[in-house]
This record gives structure tokens, sequence and C-alpha cells, in this order.
């Protein structure tokens, strides 16, 4: 018999009364297999316990012998119940507040089981549950399941309920996983896992059960993602890109460094995927200078040789002007026009630019999220490039493709992740990792220093700049239109210019219009300025190689990745390179987060650390982060398995007999509940 628990009501439970329904809506559970899979957080520990070896304040459970009479206490309403119990060879006494019902049940020699707290020194037990062995034990000796409840529901209530739930359904739950799977990992069959997580017999079943439960719920995600990806490709929409070896090699050897051989590494990758049918959905990868943009012009440089045109995405205005002019140093020998298109290109200027997208006449287009909106069309767009604040979701993509173009689409993150985390957040594309900086790269030195010692960091500036170096500064402003933070930027600013008459010192921050960034950037580009006073708009992608110092304010206000894309700003040249933090953290965790930052400048080290002492949601920034969230399993925890699973999924999906055997009905079944053959994704 072949029964979906899922659609069955929770109402067919018995005890499930019509208002009780309607609150476990509110908890997400609507139908049975909803209930069953309501997971505890955490267990309550009712196993019998020696007093010999508990602590003072614990909270244990007990089992002992009556001995003389209770006592029973009224005070209005309130009561106070106590009894001797002898426990191994203690003599406790035990207190029950408000339970004046059971004095009559506390007869001398009855044996009592008691949970609560213990005080060692007064011999008092606080008893939150008692129960008597010769009525039959519901709680001792085991593990009670904790659930996530409110309003009307209880503990109690939930876990008679789900008993019911296992005692009605719980045979007919069906396995999901493949046999294969389940005798690879020795995995518990899925309806012994459910029930052991509700009713652990004991802590080592409970915990193969959790084991079963995050394997199965890790490759269900990726294998919606792995199916998801692998339709993609058959679909064969893409644009074949044709650019030949020659060509390019052409093109690299124009510029004026070899490329690393990570870098080539992944410049392989991406003409592979360019050139295949199929379209290309790539995440790249790489610390702070180890060189994605070049990357990036030589993707751009094949999709324009290949006959289409090119867009390159970045966050802010200050990155696409600088990628312009990069652009143009590198394209023009070749004949390749660039243009840029921000929210500060407007009125005739726009219309033109936009015309001539659309002929195609403008080969290669740099510019904020305004380029690929409403009015904007191209002859024929074959590569978007991206950053991480711009990546596409998945609908996004499908928007650009009913746009009647399908692009590749390359996306380049300016936090490098932890690899198994790029799987989860980034699990349908691609991951190109550049695992190298280029050579010769001098490490950047790291100190952490006090405020009292801005004196000499002052003195450590004019050392550099007196040496034909530049310098940043930086200020917190946590956000752009924090009024207050950008006062702080200008009153530093007023400050170091006062303080260095000798030099060019600018400003910079998210306030300023687009025409006064832009000049203060070419100034400093072009070293007519030597100290620039700054917020965090500097931080992603701003390349100048004479600078050499970032002296960062109150560092501890920023985050651990921010700080090390701020660091990446110097280090980008042939000089040695210097970070300084200035904070005065308060916490042992501000404290050993200014350590790390002394410790490495490994970005991925960086990340993990951040990681460690945030937690990904917070490291996520939570809601944008895109991160699934996940019944059981555990995304820093439960790296290796997301891992496994991931490469699990990723096979069958590449089996024709996925597509076709009885075997994977279920699966695929799961698949088409998720819409995954209607090109979705539903989180
Ligand atoms: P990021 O990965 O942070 O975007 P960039 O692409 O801005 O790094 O590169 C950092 C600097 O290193 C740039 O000045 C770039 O010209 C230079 N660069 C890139 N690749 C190499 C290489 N293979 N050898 C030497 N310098 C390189
Ligand atoms: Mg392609």
């Amino acid at each position: 018999m072949n029964i979906n628990l899922d659609q069955i009501g929770v109402r067919q439970v018995s005890g499930v009364s019509a208002s009780k329904e309607g609150e476990l809506h509110a908890f997400g559970i609507s139908t049975v297999l909803d209930l069953l899979e309501y997971f505890p957080f955490r267990y309550e520990d009712y196993r019998l316990r020696a007093l010999q070896e508990v602590k003072d304040g614990d909270k244990i459970t007990v089992e002992g012998k009556i001995v003389g009479l209770p006592v029973l206490q009224r005070y209005g309403k309130k009561s106070r119940l106590t009894c001797k119990v002898m426990v191994d060879d203690w003599m406790v006494t035990a207190t029950w507040f408000n339970r004046h019902f059971l004095k009559d049940q506390l007869t001398s020699g009855r044996v009592i089981i008691l949970t609560g707290k213990w005080d060692q020194r007064r011999s008092t037990m606080t008893i939150t549950d008692s129960e008597f062995p010769d009525k039959g034990t519901q709680r001792s000796g085991s593990l009670q399941p904790v659930y996530s409840i409110g309003g009307k529901i209880t503990q109690t209530w939930l876990r008679k309920m789900i008993g019911q739930a296992l005692d009605q359904y719980g045979e007919m739950i069906p396995e999901v996983l493949p046999q294969e799977l389940i005798r690879q990992y020795k995995l518990m069959p899925r309806k012994q896992a459910i029930r052991q997580l509700h009713q652990p017999v004991d802590a080592g079943e409970g915990k193969q059960a959790r084991r079963r439960m995050v394997y199965e719920e890790l490759f269900l995600f990726q294998l919606k993602l792995q199916a998801y990806r692998s339709m993609n490709r058959k679909r064969s929409t893409g644009i074949v890109h044709t650019t030949d070896n020659a060509t390019i090699r052409e093109f690299v050897r124009s510029l004026p460094f070899e490329l690393t051989d990570a870098q080539k590494q992944v410049e392989l990758e991406i003409l592979k995927d360019m050139r295949s049918p199929h379209s290309m959905n790539r995440l790249l990868q790489g610390d702070v200078g180890s060189g994605k943009t070049v990357i990036a012009a030589i993707a751009l440089f094949a999709t324009v040789r290949s006959g289409h045109q090119g867009a390159l995405m970045v966050p802010t205005e200050i990155l696409a002007e600088q990628h312009v002019r990069s652009l143009k140093r590198m394209f023009e020998p070749f004949g390749i026009t660039v243009e840029m298109l921000t929210s500060s290109v407007t009125g005739r200027k726009r219309k033109d630019l936009i015309a001539s997208l659309q002929m195609g006449m403008t080969d290669i287009i740099v510019g904020t999220h305004a380029l690929i909106q409403e009015d904007v069309f191209f002859r024929s767009l074959g590569l978007v490039v991206t950053d991480e604040q711009h990546r596409f979701g998945v609908n996004q993509r499908s928007v650009l493709r009913r746009k009647g173009f399908d692009p590749d689409v390359l996306t380049m993150t300016a936090t490098p992740i932890p690899r198994t985390l790029a799987i989860t957040a980034f699990g349908d594309m691609d991951v190109s990792t550049i695992s190298e900086r280029p050579k010769g790269r001098k490490p950047i030195s790291t100190y952490w220093v006090k405020q009292n010692m801005m004196d000499r960091v002052m003195g450590f500036i004019s050392k550099e700049i007196d040496q034909g170096r530049q310098a940043y500064l930086i200020c917190p402003l946590i956000e752009e239109s924090d009024k207050l933070d950008v006062q702080n930027a200008i009153d530093l600013y007023v400050q170091m210019d006062q303080a260095f008459p000798k030099y060019q010192v600018g400003l910079l921050h998210g306030r300023m219009s687009a025409a006064e960034k832009e000049e203060t950037m070419r100034a400093f580009y072009s070293n007519e300025m030597q100290l620039l006073v700054s917020t965090t708009v500097v931080e992603v992608g701003v390349d100048v190689p004479n600078a050499t110092l970032m002296i960062i304010m109150d560092a501890d206000r920023f985050g651990l990745s921010q700080l090390h894309q701020l660091r990446g700003r110097v280090g980008r040249g042939e000089h040695e390179s210097f970070c300084i933090l200035i904070a005065d953290p308060k916490s042992d965790i501000g404290q050993e987060r200014m350590r790390a930052m002394t410790e490495t400048d490994d970005g991925f080290e960086v990340s993990r650390r951040d990681l460690e002492l945030r937690g990904p949601g917070e490291f996520f920034g939570t809601k944008q982060s895109g991160l699934p969230e996940f019944k059981i399993a555990d995304m820093v925890s439960d790296f290796e398995v997301l891992e496994i699973a991931r490469n699990d999924a990723a096979r069958l999906v590449s089996n024709e007999f996925f597509w076709t055997s009885p075997e994977y009905e279920p699966l695929r079944e799961f698949l088409n509940r998720q819409q995954v053959f209607q090109g979705e994704l539903i989180d």
C-alpha cells in the first residue's frame, strides 16, 4: 500500500482537534509528514544517575526509596511538599512546589524517580518531575525530546501527538534514499531514524538517527541543485563561443605580466564552458589581489572575438571608472570598444550609448546594476561578468533568458568563502578558485595598535610618503547614509590635512557626487594625492599599486572579511606594504578578531575565522545571504557531509538510469514537487 503521508491532514492524528490543528499551522505543520518531520532541537536527559558522580547544581534524575512521612505546607493557593528519600546511601530531601495532590502517593517504602536540581550542601532536590516505576515509567532512563513550541502547544502535548502519529503512521514512512547509498554509509532506514529522533532508545541510536537525517537533508538539497544544473546543460541553448586559442594567446601576450599557474587553470575552465553549447554559470573566487580582473578581461575578449558583446557589472561607480580605464588600456590595441553606463550617465549621452549597444557598435560595457535593466538591449550579449553583490539569482537568470538572450555568466567573489560554504550558497554553480597570488608579491605586514599610539602611526605615514608611496586612511562608515560617520571622515580629513602640509590629502565618502569621487580617485591614481582619507567606498576592487599603507581607524567596528578586503588595497605592487589596525576592543572576541588579522593574510583563513567567530548567518548577513535553512543539518558542523552529499548527488544525476529506472521514482517525484522540471528552484 502506498500512502502519501504528506497528503494526510494532521487532523487524522487522533487527539488533534480543529483548534489544535490551527495552532499547528503556525509552526508550518499541516500534514502528518510535517508533524513527523518536526524534529526536536535538543533532548532532556532523564537517564538515571548515581549521586556520587553528579555535581552541585546539576539537573539530575535519580531513583530512591521513600522514607518517613511527607510534610505539606500551604500558603494560600501555593504549597510546598517535602519528603525524605533514600538515594543510593544518601538521605535526600525532595521538595515539590504546588504539587499538594502528590502527598497521598508518597507512602513510605515506595520506589520513586525524581528529576530536579541537586543542592549538594543541603542534600536537597527541587523537583521538576517525578514518577513511580510501579505505575509504568514514561521518562526515566530516556532522553526526552524538546521541541520548539509556543502558543497553546505544550511540550507534553506535542510529544504525545508525535508519539500518536508514530503509532498510527510510523510504519508507512517510505524510504527516499537509494539503497546503494544506504548500504554505502550504513544509514538507518528512514522510518527508524524518524522514530529514534523523537524517541531515542539511547544516545548512540539518537546519533545514528541524526546522521541519517542530516545526510538525507543535504543530499536532497544537493540533488535539487544538481538536477537543475544538469537540466540546464541539456537545454543546450547557450552561446557557443568560437574564439580559438591562438587569438586568445595574442591577447594574453600583450599583458604586462605572465599569468600565474592558478590563473591559467581557471582560464581553461572558463574558456571550456564558453565554448560549449550550454550556458556557463561559474563562480570565480580568489583572494584579494589574486588577479581576478585579468581573467574577466580574457573572457570578455573571447566573447567579443566570437562576435558578441560583453558586460561587466560592478558594485560602485568608482570601480566602474577604474575598470573602464584598465580595460580600455588592454583592449584599445585590439580595436575593441569599451564604454561605461552608470546612473550618472544620463540624457543624450545615455540614449546614444544605448543605441550603440543595440547596434553592436559598443563591444564592452562596464557599469553598475543599471546596465542590464529595462531599456538596455544588446545586439548580442555573449557574456556577463558580475561580482558578488550582483550575483544573479536563479530567477534573474531566467529573466535574462526570457529577454531573448542566454549569455554565459561569470560571477566573481570579492569575499573568498570556504569551499564547502560556496557549495551550499552557490550549489547550482561551478566553482573556479584562483589559489595563489602572483609571485614576487611581498606579504602585507599587519599590526594592531591602540588609539594612544596614533602619534607613532603619523610618523609612520610620513616615512612611507617621503619614500614616494601613498596611503589610505579608513574611518568606519557602517551606513552609507549615516551623517555622523560622514562627519567623522570630514573631521579626520581636516586633521590630516593640517598634520601633513607638505602632502596632498584627499577625502572620499559615499555622499559626494559622482564627479567629485571620480576627480578624487583620479588624483590618487596619478599620485597627485598621497594620502586618501576615505570611508569603506574603496573597499572592493580599487587598485593603486603604489599605495603601500592601509590604516584603519576603529578597526573593531568592521567585519573580518571587510578588513581583509580593505587590507587587499595595498600589497598590489612591488613595494613592501603595511596594514595598521587601530582599535581598543573591549570584548575578548573583539581582541581575538584583531589578533586573527595580524596572524594571517590568507583570505580563506580569514573567512574561516570570521565564520567561527560569528556563525554563518551573520557571516553572510542573514536574509540576503540566500543560504538555505535546514531542518536538522547544521551548515558549520555538517560541512563534510555537505560535500559528500554534493558529490553523490552529482554522480547520481549524471547517470542515465537515474532518469528512467523505477528505483529512483521517489527521488524524481521529489524533484517534480520541487518544480525543478519547470526550470524553477524553490528554496
Ligand atoms: P583581484 O583578484 O583582487 O581583483 P586584481 O585583478 O585587481 O586582483 O589584480 C591585482 C593586481 O595584480 C593588479 O594590479 C593586476 O594588474 C596584477 N596582476 C594580475 N595578475 C598578475 C600576474 N599574473 N602577475 C603579476 N601581476 C598580476
Ligand atoms: Mg557557452
